[in-house]
């Protein structure tokens, strides 16, 4: 998992509202590692957002999509203002890239750091460290389809769902691949009793690829079963690979369980070309420039990335650290804290430093 990389390179791309707020947070994590523990990651900015676009009906140049290309990793604050039209910055930035570098996997982690911001605080659960893997690129969001008798009283609206074997095979081979490093169980969610061709088909993959992996366990859930599981008995589950939209609901229902958007940070990847990471809030503008934005998931962006680039050692680090300040309340407002941005990130890096 990931490419062998002497000096890696990481393109930033702070966007718009709170995203630069939160990634000079970020980076002030990353750098300190940089520094700390010799890793000699290069890092360049890239301008792209609302304020190119405003100016100049500018997207991502060519010229720049080319210059990415050369890195090994994008780190992303946020894209979206209330001056461009909703769906423009994401399908000409974020889609963009997405498709641009087959980045076919999201990686979402779902992990309780204090229990304190889970709606199941009073549930008697202790434990949910699970990762999701979703398929990025094909399923239901594949964008094929069209209307017949448009307008009219008969009209019918039909949306496909295309699953290739290529596309199931390549995500399903990384869930194991995922799960094989740290010995953990598989679990395929989907509706192959209902999807009859499109989930038979992942059904299928999934056993065959299964026998590659005799030494991990696997199961099975229909998409419905498991947002029960998940809320009953998160503990179940170690990595649930699934196709793009019961990924994008179950993902959801996962962040809400974990504390909320502020903990909620996501990876799209794809090992051979140029992967993405960032928290999975937007851009926010009602709280963007006050200070007060929460840059705890893109914090843990960067402990995506140091994972990524095979420092679990790292990664655990932050997550430790954040566990910390989160137990001590040392939060910003949407946390119940009383402190800035910047401080939340000082704080962060004073645990860091205490080792
Ligand atoms: P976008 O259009 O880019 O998605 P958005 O306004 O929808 O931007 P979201 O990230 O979806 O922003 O967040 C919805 C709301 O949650 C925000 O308006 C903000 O009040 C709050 N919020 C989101 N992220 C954060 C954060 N990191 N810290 C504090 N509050 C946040
Ligand atoms: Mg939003």
């Amino acid at each position: 998992k990931g490419r062998l990389i002497n000096l890696p390179s990481i393109a930033v791309i702070p966007g718009d509202g709170i995203g630069p707020e939160v990634v000079n947070e970020g980076l002030k994590i990353f750098n300190y590692f940089n520094n700390e523990y010799n890793l000699n990651f290069k890092f360049e900015e890239f301008n792209l957002g609302a304020k190119r676009y405003l100016k100049n009906g500018e997207l991502i140049p060519e010229s720049i999509l080319k210059k990415l290309e050369t890195f090994d990793a994008i780190y992303l604050g946020a894209v979206g203002d209330p001056q461009v039209p909703a769906g423009i910055l994401e399908h000409g930035i974020l889609l963009k890239l997405r498709f641009h570098f087959d980045q076919y996997v999201n990686l979402r982690p779902i992990k309780l750091l204090n229990n304190r911001f889970s709606p199941l605080k009073n549930k008697g659960v202790e434990e949910i460290n699970f990762t999701v893997v979703r398929e990025n690129t094909e399923g239901l969001y594949a964008g094929i389809g069209g209307f017949l008798k448009k307008g009219t009283a008969d009209e019918v609206a039909i949306q496909e769902m295309v699953s290739t074997r290529k596309g199931v095979e390549r995500i399903i081979r990384y869930a194991f691949e995922y799960a094989n490093k740290t010995n953990g169980k598989v679990t395929l969610c989907d509706k192959s009793n209902v999807l009859t061709y499109s989930h038979n088909l992942w059904l299928r993959v999934f056993e065959e690829v299964k026998t590659e992996y005799p030494n991990i366990k696997t199961d099975h859930y229909y998409v419905d079963a498991i947002t029960m599981k998940m809320v009953r008995n998160p503990e179940l589950f170690d990595v649930i690979v699934t196709c793009n939209m019961f990924g994008d609901i179950i993902t959801d229902l996962g962040a809400e369980l974990q504390g909320g958007m502020g903990l909620a940070a996501s990876a799209n990847i794809n090992p051979d070309t140029v992967s993405m990471f960032e928290p999975i809030h937007g851009s926010a503008p009602d709280i963007a420039g006050k200070g007060i934005a929460n840059p705890i998931a893109a914090i843990l962006a960067v402990s995506m990335m140091l994972e990524y680039f095979h420092r679990d050692d790292l990664s655990e680090k932050i997550e430790n650290a954040i566990k910390i300040i989160i137990e001590e309340n040392k939060l910003t407002p949407d946390m119940g804290g009383k402190l800035t941005t910047q401080e939340v990130g000082d704080e962060i890096l004073k645990v860091l430093k205490r080792g």
